[in-house]
């Protein structure tokens, strides 16, 4: 089965490479998907997202089960086309739950070949986002233990020089 994981990743932290591990042990095929959102004003390119993504899962025990891909549009439909069975997403609390469900609604509402899976985040990771990362790497904190060390200094570096 193939699933695919979407989302941000500006950057990607420990907290969706736990997904992506957990993910990869259950199923074929994992692609995280970097969707494409003009409206979220992110402070790494897609470019940049992109190579963090494939530094940081190159020596995961299933890395060859993982594609890193960028979408636009409609994210269930970039699903569909590439062939994909499930939506995976991580839940860290009740207020990711409430905005997931919404989603994983409508998502049924234009897709119902599409399943949205939800793996709850691990509770050593449930405080941790990209926007948490961004703001103690702004202000010179410690975010050696958020992020992939493949990628801490690149992370840090263009952090502290915000
Ligand atoms: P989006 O903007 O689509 O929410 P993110 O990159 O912020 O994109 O998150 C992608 C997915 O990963 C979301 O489902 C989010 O809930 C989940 N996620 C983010 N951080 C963690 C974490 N620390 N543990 C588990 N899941 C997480």
């Amino acid at each position: 089965m193939k699933v695919c994981y979407p989302g941000t990743f500006d950057p990607i932290t420990k907290g969706h490479i736990d997904i992506i591990e957990r993910a990869s042990r259950m199923f074929d095929e994992v692609v995280v998907l970097i969707m494409h959102n003009p409206a979220k004003n992110c402070l790494f390119s897609e470019e940049e997202r992109t190579q963090f993504i494939r530094d940081s899962i190159a020596d995961l025990p299933h890395a060859e089960k993982i594609q890193v891909m960028v979408g636009s549009g409609l994210t269930v439909e970039y699903a569909a086309s590439i062939g994909a069975s499930a939506i995976i997403r991580g839940i860290r609390a009740v207020s990711d739950y409430e905005y997931e469900l919404m989603q994983a609604t409508a998502n049924m509402y234009l897709n119902d070949r599409v399943e949205t899976l939800l793996l709850i985040a691990r509770p050593q990771y449930s405080f941790l986002s990209s926007s948490v990362v961004k703001e103690i790497g702004m202000n010179h904190g410690d975010i050696s233990e958020l992020v992939p060390e493949q990628i801490l200094e690149r992370v840090a570096e263009k952090l502290r020089s915000r």
